[in-house]
This record gives structure tokens, C-alpha cells and sequence, in this order.
């Protein structure tokens, strides 16, 4: 597990995100693709995650590799990395 919060959206809350596995990033990136909700549904599920830690989860990973999930910033360099322009966390795991 690590210890992870997002500076856009609140310091003060931290989160614990264990540390997912090659396969296990790519199924939930596409499933993030396909749809939060079923992405929120199997972080519950399938690691056993609280619902608030899975849609902070599902929210921050980006759909495509280095572009920000919030902002049109697409140079994003490293696994769970700050935006440099907007300030959010992204999962950049593409
Ligand atoms: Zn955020
Ligand atoms: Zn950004």
C-alpha cells in the first residue's frame, strides 16, 4: 500500500492505494475507458477496496498514457505523477 492524495483536489485526504500489477493496471485502465462505474465496481470487488479509496482511484486514471485526466497537459512522465500545469493526480499507468 501507499499513501496518496491529490493536491487539485484535497491535501488533506489521504488515501491508501496498493500497488497494483502490470495486467491489473491495463484491465483497469480499460475499464476506465469503458466506464468509471463498472471501474469503481471492481476495485470494491475484485481488491477489496473501500468506496471512497476506488472513485478516487477510478478518477485520477488517465485514458491515455501522459495526457492529464483533468487538463489538456500531455507530457505526463511516471506511474501515479502531479500534473505539472493543473496540479492533479494521475495514474498515468497506459
Ligand atoms: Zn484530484
Ligand atoms: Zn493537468
Amino acid at each position: 500500500m501507499q499513501q496518496l492524495s491529490c493536491p487539485r483536489c484535497s491535501k488533506e485526504k489521504v488515501f491508501e492505494v496498493p500497488f497494483f500489477g502490470k495486467d491489473e493496471r491495463d484491465k483497469l485502465v480499460k475499464l476506465k475507458i469503458k466506464s468509471s462505474i463498472l471501474l469503481v465496481k471492481e476495485l470494491i470487488q475484485s481488491f477489496k477496496l473501500s468506496h471512497s479509496t476506488s472513485k478516487f482511484i477510478a478518477a485520477h486514471i488517465n485514458k491515455t498514457n501522459g495526457k492529464c485526466h483533468r487538463c489538456n497537459y500531455s507530457s505526463l512522465d511516471g506511474k501515479n505523477i502531479i500534473c505539472p500545469k493543473c496540479k492533479s493526480l494521475n495514474f498515468n499507468w497506459n
